[in-house]
């Protein structure tokens, strides 16, 4: 395919740290031959019945072994606060938090809610839903009514467990449209106005409540996609997928015993509980929570004062504190940092290695989504990082590229270098079960016992993954196939550009052409001269036929709230279309 081949022309850079313990996956190749599944789930306790509950494996079991009194949540409170919660005390929240969910006559699969902002009864509110069997859908705190009152219908909510404030805003006037909703709880010990206060619950409650009976198959949790394409879609997934955060805890992102790991996503999203919730307590560490939002020096300062061994952020995040400048990482001693992991968008190479140059290691990019649940492509810690690329397949799952056949099947592609569409073979525990209420777009995301990612990518000889974009924004022109990811990656290795979205407009000659917005560094004004610069370094690096025609200067890309460059409401506004559902977009400049 007649693409300019810009990630595959980066050097495959060995970027080794030097670290006196192994990793937890030493050897891919040999984790490869001998990982099954089934000795995945053997690394959890399961319940004495032979179920499995994601809250017992991450909390209750910790709770009555050797861990007990290890901290498992670390939260820092935006007005300086600090709280230390062992896993013996979280085992006692959570099974206070089920038995005011039984007390309501919360049965189990009924829906609950959680609207929080990072603070600790979010996570007690998850884990006690869990373990009493209910069904959490975590909602944005920043979430619009709109927004809530559409998850609320889809998911048909029973409780939501709320702040009074978040209440007041943005759910009373929404009530009445969510008929389904017969609790709603608020933090804080003030009842009215249709909510109950949580805390005089929980601690009427008692602290004594058996797992119950769990099976790996019952409903866990509900999960909206981010909406980056199109409308939110509420993903299934079940107990067993504990057995995916778990081991992908383990080898993607190399948790130890020991080890205190910040997560940095937002528990509205998927990312935020499987990895800012499960993943971290199956495996037993301390689980960083910081209330605030993003500040460079704030985020600097919570890394080396709370010795933070492994760290797991997004490529917008990476980027802001590569706008911030080196100089704010200055006088940090960060040497505890053991591992740093990135997820969400495609990690442009760019900033794989500004990580080395900043902190001396690399960044390690992972691929996967809400509907896989867990990681399902990494960076390893004992692996070589090739800046650009997603890297290789969690052991246990196979991954493909696929080209489509005219008939509606797929065909893999064994060559390597050749674009398609990323697959996955069906079958890893925490695979979703389901678009809540859309079975006809779920069945549609599978074909011949493969998953259908709806991302593009190639494999290279190494078998190492490389993203070139979402299926629906790829671009054609004059007869190339342009990824978006490989042209914004070189508009921001020029010294003025932040961040850069790449789209398609149509054409009547090319079909389509490649345009850029583009948002500049602190201290750079958008004029012609910066524009030629840009499109000139683009074309020297890109070659005419892929490098953008057209540039555009924008304060700030649209993103959703999970951080991901809407790429469609950059085209629907270029070509005056509608815009779409906007539920999940968080900041604007038209
Ligand atoms: P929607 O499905 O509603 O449009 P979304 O796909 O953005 O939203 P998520 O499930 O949160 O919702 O995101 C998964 C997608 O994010 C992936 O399909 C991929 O396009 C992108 N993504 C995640 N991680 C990476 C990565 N490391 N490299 C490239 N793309 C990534
Ligand atoms: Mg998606």
């Amino acid at each position: 395919m007649a693409v300019a081949g810009t990630s595959a022309e980066i050097r495959s850079v060995r970027l080794e740290k030097s670290r006196e313990r192994p990793c937890n996956l030493g050897d891919y190749e040999e984790v490869l031959a001998t990982f099954s599944w089934a000795e995945a789930r053997a690394m959890l306790d399961g319940l004495p019945g032979g179920g499995l509950n994601i809250a017992h494996e991450a909390v209750i079991r910790h709770s009555l072994g050797e861990r007990a009194e290890t901290t498992a949540l670390l939260w820092l409170g935006k007005r300086g606060e600090r709280r230390a919660i062992s896993y013996r005390e979280l085992a006692d929240e959570i099974r206070r938090f089920a038995n005011v969910l039984r007390g309501l006559g919360v049965e189990p699969g009924d829906r609950v809610f959680v609207m929080l902002g990072r603070v600790p009864e979010l996570y007690v509110a998850v884990l006690g839903s869990l373990l009493a069997k209910a069904v959490v859908s975590p909602l944005f705190s920043a979430f619009g009514p709109e927004p809530i009152a559409t998850r609320l219908k889809i998911g048909r909510g029973k409780v939501l467990v709320t702040s009074p404030e978040i209440y007041r805003r943005k759910v009373a006037q929404i009530r009445g449209e969510v008929p389904d909703l017969a609790h709603v709880l608020v933090t804080g010990r003030e009842s009215g106005d249709g909510t109950t206060a949580l805390q005089p619950l929980l601690e009427a409650a008692s602290d004594q409540f058996e797992t119950p009976p769990t099976d790996p198959e019952d409903m866990a949790l509900l999960h909206f996609t981010s909406g980056t394409t199109g409308t939110p879609k509420g993903a299934i997934h079940v107990h067993e997928a504990v057995v995916a955060h778990n081991v992908t805890g383990f080898y993607a992102l190399d948790l130890r015993p020991g080890d205190v790991f910040w997560c940095t996503a937002d528990p509205g999203w998927v990312t935020g509980t499987s990895y800012g919730i499960i993943a971290p307590l199956t495996n037993g560490v301390t689980n960083l929570v910081l209330e605030a939002e993003f500040d460079a020096g704030l985020w600097y300062e919570t890394l080396e004062a709370e010795k933070v061994d492994v760290w797991y952020t997004a490529p917008t995040a990476i980027r802001m504190l590569m706008k911030a400048g080196k100089e704010a990482l200055q006088g940090h001693d960060l040497s505890r940092l053991r591992f740093m992991a990135s997820v969400g968008e495609p990690l442009n190479p760019e900033a794989v290695l500004w990580g080395q140059e900043a902190f001396g290691q690399p960044f390690h990019d992972n691929w996967w989504q809400t509907e896989t649940g867990g990681i399902m492509v990494a960076n390893y810690a004992s692996m070589a990082v090739k800046p650009g690329s997603m890297g290789r397949p969690l052991p246990g799952i196979e991954a493909a590229i696929a080209k489509h056949l005219p008939d509606g099947g797929i065909e893999i592609v064994e060559a390597p270098m050749v674009e398609g569409e990323l697959v996955l073979k069906t079958g890893w525990p925490s695979m979703m079960r389901g678009y809540l209420g859309e079975e006809a777009r779920y069945r549609k995301c599978f074909v011949g016992g493969w998953y259908l990612t709806g991302d593009l990518a190639k494999r290279d000889e190494d078998g190492y993954f490389w993203f070139v974009g979402r299926a629906d924004d790829v671009i054609k022109t004059s007869g190339h196939l342009i990824g978006p990811f490989e042209v914004e990656s070189i508009l921001i290795e020029h010294p003025a550009v932040a961040e850069a979205a790449v789209i398609g407009v149509p054409d009547p000659t090319a079909g389509e052409l490649v345009k850029a917005f583009v948002a500049l560094k602190p201290g750079h004004e958008p004029d012609e001269a910066l524009r030629r610069s840009i499109l000139g370094h683009a074309r020297q690096r890109l070659g005419a036929a892929v490098a953008p025609k057209l540039i555009d200067f924008k304060a700030n890309l649209p993103k959703t709230r999970s951080g991901k460059i809407m790429r469609r409401l950059l085209k629907a506004r270029e070509l005056g279309l509608p815009e779409g559902d906007l539920s999940t977009l968080e900041s604007d400049e038209k």
